[in-house]
């Protein structure tokens, strides 16, 4: 008989931001690390087709795929910690779903009925979250997010989606995981279980019954509480999980593990398996915790107050610095902050620099200055996207003296445009999914930093971006000193710019942090992690004390 894939749903209840992505991903690792093939899967109940048209500072980072969807943030937690390669199928929206039936509808294939949220909506739900089931691998568990909070008008299709999955695939099958918030009121020093109660009545009331309760809190939550939560929740006691927030989230899956929430599964499964082999995993989260180096990074962007806006380059540079046992200290730094006051001021004592991408002009005169500040003073530097644009014009107008040379995205009459539209790009007019989107490989230019960092020539990495370097000015910028380090096959597209005469300065047209996993980080971030190091180490003061704590040492 043809395996049957089994679904954990992932509900949240009581505030949104409790994690449910890092559960998921965690309860996914964990699996997978008993040997089952698992599939995660975010649903997201906004109308909007993709978050690619989105305001990260509402959204957060677009996720870009491999095959060039842009998609939720979840997703990357998902990639990172299950280390596996998604696609858009991974991720569905509402505007999917309703341009499915609304554009079947126009067809007249619903053949004269009345087309309404249940059963039609409904039914594409499903469809797309069951596709794995009929592909030639169907995986062993498919776990699907559900975003948003229950509660929330628009997520209540989603809901009833997989309330109706229950009652056909039959509850041996499915799963229903909530994960919800007791908070602690400081003023009572008391951790409170209503919201909680409140929220899983909720939930039932659509017709879910949860199996399984993650609760976050800030503080531990004691055997008493757990057996109120249980008894008002109708979950069994062993099956009312703490999440209490952690030093890192690589930690999430060892502490769900501790509490046997893998068991849990697998017994509800019927599944007998091994005990999950974690012992890389851990080993990471041990170097995590106890770092032996601390240096200081500084990220000049845009959205410097929203983390949520970068955070695939937060998690590289976590995984990045386990290679090196450090921990990154992440300084952001305002570019208009910059523009305003000089770049000495918010500079002088970083280790390194990162540029993110971005788009439209607002402080981009001040990620320039920045670059030309760390350029001229040897400070390790990684220009990402608009930031290795930024770094060209820096160039550009520093070194090869074109006074006013900027990007053709913020001006178009320009006497410089060193960052030009690509040719695909002319007379392109909607926004949504029309950029260079996704993998593409790039041949890695023999003794450059990157080479090294590689450890090859021939790489793939994800894009998303409307400019390039302007190849009219490939030849002025080489001659003045800045390398080409990679290019596309074709060599049509300088995908990688670096600095010869400088410790570490490196720009790419990609986005590398897509890539980093935690146990695998980005060669990229890794070397920059590691320049950054032996900058710090290399300091007239912290020279000294390494002598002087050899000396300690030999004594
Ligand atoms: N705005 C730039 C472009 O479209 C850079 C994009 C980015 O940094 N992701 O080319």
């Amino acid at each position: 008989m043809a395996k049957k894939t089994k679904y954990i749903f992932v509900t949240g209840g009581v505030v949104s931001s409790l994690g449910k992505g890092i559960s998921a991903s965690s309860i996914g690792l964990l699996l997978k690390s008993r040997g089952l093939s698992v599939v995660n899967l975010k649903c997201d109940p906004y109308i909007n087709v993709d978050p690619g048209t989105m305001n990260p500072f509402q959204h957060g980072e677009v996720y870009v795929t491999d095959d060039g969807s842009e998609t939720d943030l979840d997703l990357g937690h998902y990639e990172r910690f299950l280390s596996a390669s998604l696609t858009k199928d991974h991720n569905l929206t509402s505007g999917q779903v309703y341009n499915t039936v609304i554009t079947r509808e126009r067809r007249g294939d619903y053949l004269g009925a009345t087309v309404q949220v249940i059963p039609h909506i409904t039914e594409e739900i499903k469809n797309r979250i069951k596709r794995f089931e009929k592909t030639e691998n169907p995986p062993d568990v498919t776990i699907v997010e559900i975003g948003g909070t229950v509660g929330d008008i628009e997520s209540l299709p989603f809901l009833e989606a997989i309330r109706q999955m229950g009652l056909e695939e039959g509850r041996d099958h499915v799963m229903y995981l909530h994960v919800t918030l007791v908070p602690y009121i400081r003023t009572a020093g008391e951790l409170k279980t209503k919201p909680t109660q409140h929220s899983v009545k909720e939930l039932r009331g659509i017709g879910i019954q949860p199996d399984m309760l993650l609760c976050r809190s800030e503080k531990a939550i004691d055997d008493d509480m757990r057996k109120k939560i249980s008894l008002f929740c109708s979950v069994p006691m062993n099956a009312v999980i703490t999440a209490e927030d952690v030093s890192t989230i690589y930690g999430v899956p060892l502490n769900l593990h501790a509490q046997g929430a893998d068991k849990i599964v697998c017994d509800h499964f019927g599944w007998e398996l091994p005990e999950p082999n974690i012992v890389e995993w851990e080993k990471m989260v041990e170097t995590i915790i106890n770092p032996q180096k601390h240096i200081k990074i500084g990220i000049c962007g845009k959205y410097v107050h929203l983390k949520d806006a970068y955070k695939s380059i937060i998690e590289s540079f976590v995984h990045a610095g386990v290679t090196s046992k450090a921990e990154v200290d992440l300084i952001w730094v305002s570019s208009e902050e910059i523009k305003k006051h000089g770049a000495e001021k918010f500079l002088h004592d970083l280790d390194g620099l990162l540029i993110p991408g971005g788009f439209g002009e607002r402080g981009v005169e001040g990620k320039i200055e920045a670059i030309k500040y760390v350029r001229e003073n040897n400070i390790p530097f990684f220009g990402i996207c608009l930031g290795m644009q930024c770094a060209v014009i820096e160039y550009a107008r520093n070194v090869c003296g074109l006074d006013d040379a900027h990007s053709y995205e913020f001006y178009r009459d320009l006497k410089h445009p060193v960052i030009h539209l690509m040719a695909d790009q002319e007379g392109v007019t909607d926004l949504g999914g029309t950029m260079r989107l996704g993998a593409y490989p790039c041949t890695v230019i023999k003794g450059s930093k990157s080479e090294i960092a590689y450890g090859k020539t021939d790489v793939s990495e994800r894009h998303r971006h409307r400019y390039e370097l302007n190849n009219s000015y490939r030849e002025m910028l080489t001659d003045n000193g800045l390398m080409m380090a990679g290019v596309s096959p074709d060599e049509r597209l300088v995908e990688i710019v670096e600095i010869k005469v400088h410790p570490w300065f490196v720009g790419v047209q990609y986005h590398p942090e897509l890539k980093s996993r935690p146990t695998e980080p980005h060669p990229l971030f890794r070397d920059f992690v590691k320049a950054a190091v032996t900058y710090k180490e290399s300091k007239p003061e912290n020279k000294k004390k390494n002598e002087a704590d050899e000396v300690n040492v030999s004594k």
